[in-house]
């Protein structure tokens, strides 16, 4: 275990997900990754010839649904112009021996997260946060009803051109597959399998450790103190109901985990008094980033149980939470290549950095 400000050249295997690792080197001297070029955040809060932007509703594909169901809609989905899955085509599932394909077929949505073009998530209001991630419910709840064939909806965001985000209006996205992500497998496989070994979901022994604030280990013989392990140095962000953490082993060098504190598998299942704390969480974890980072371009993706029959015994084992990936520096062909991602921050240090970041109150 390290202390902030350590040099590191560990390879940290992921608690949750053991065959992703990640590189943690710090040593002053080393190459650094290229970093990701800054990029000024449009702040306008109306552009004229932006689809996104309130008046301009009829440059958008006919609406989905808006909140309110006015013109004064503070939260609007719409179909994506430009969908990576769509339901126009016809079933055409074709399989050579190893070569499986399945049909694209799917739904592509856009959500309009505000009205306000060029407004950041920590400067959104905590009731308005919590009614996005309503709205975010409502609508998965929707897409999994509608067609047994889809098995996974992923809601995530693209913050800033490095995030992939091609309209600068603040907006976030639904896709609904007919299979589930690779990412989200792999977390419910391995939870499933780390829950039959200790009958305990892995995502609420991480809690529990990351909120024991120190263990102090003592030498059997002498009584004397060995060593001192600073174990709460991976909370970023505490609510009354939920915890924003810096994992251990994580891609990014400023990735952000949020958890409920109390196991839940499905993000459906989260009421509207769990999302208002979560609101809060998220605000204020988006604000320190803002302020350690700033300007910062980012992806989110919440995780939660896919639904289906296959899933129905995962309640235990999975435990859904939203991951904050900021981009500060582009991958190299190192990483793409062996899947080892570098990170060249220590999760202690930008965790405490994070921490220790001054922010209003509220
Ligand atoms: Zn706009
Ligand atoms: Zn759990
Ligand atoms: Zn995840």
């Amino acid at each position: 275990m390290s202390e902030p400000g350590d040099i590191l050249r560990e390879i940290r295997i992921n608690p949750i997900v053991p065959t992703e690792s990640v590189l943690v080197a710090t040593a002053r001297g080393m190459r650094p990754k290229k970093a990701e070029e800054r990029v000024e955040r449009d702040t306008r809060a109306v552009v004229e010839t932006c689809p996104f932007c309130r008046g301009n509703e009829d440059r958008t594909p006919p609406q989905i649904k808006s909140y309110p169901d006015n013109l004064d809609w503070e939260i609007r989905i719409v179909p994506n112009l430009y969908p990576v899955l769509g339901d126009d085509r016809a079933q055409t599932n074709i399989a050579f021996g190893l070569q499986q394909v399945i049909d694209g077929y799917g739904r592509h949505e856009v959500v309009i997260d505000n009205p306000n073009h060029g407004i950041a998530l920590h400067e959104m209001g905590r009731e308005h946060l919590a009614s996005l991630f309503s709205v975010y419910q409502q609508r998965m709840a929707e897409l999994y009803a509608s067609d047994p064939r889809l098995k996974y909806v992923l809601v995530f965001k693209n913050f800033g051109a490095a995030a992939g985000a091609s309209i600068a209006h603040t907006h976030s996205q639904i896709i609904a597959t007919p299979v589930v992500p690779e990412n989200v497998q792999n977390e419910v496989h391995h939870s499933r399998e780390y829950h039959r070994k200790y009958s305990h979901c892995v995502f609420c022994s991480l809690i529990d450790e990351a909120l024991t604030y120190e263990a102090t280990i003592y030498d059997r013989d002498s009584g004397q103190i060995r060593r001192k392990i600073n174990v709460g140095q991976y909370v970023v962000e505490r609510g009354e109901r939920f915890v924003a953490i810096k994992p251990f082993a994580s891609r990014f060098e400023w990735e952000i985990h949020i958890l409920p504190l109390q196991h839940q598998a499905d993000f459906l299942k989260a009421t509207s008094e769990d999302l208002n704390d979560f609101a809060q969480v998220l605000r204020r974890t988006m604000a320190r980033l803002d302020k350690v980072v700033g300007g910062v371009q980012y992806n989110f993706f919440l995780h939660s149980v896919p639904h289906g029959s296959e899933f129905a015994g995962c309640q235990d084992s999975y435990h859904w939470h939203l991951e904050i990936c900021p981009r500060t520096s582009i991958p190299t062909g190192f990483e793409l290549g062996s899947g080892l991602f570098v990170s060249t921050v220590s999760p202690e240090s930008a965790a405490q950095a994070l921490r220790e970041a001054g922010i209003d109150g509220g």
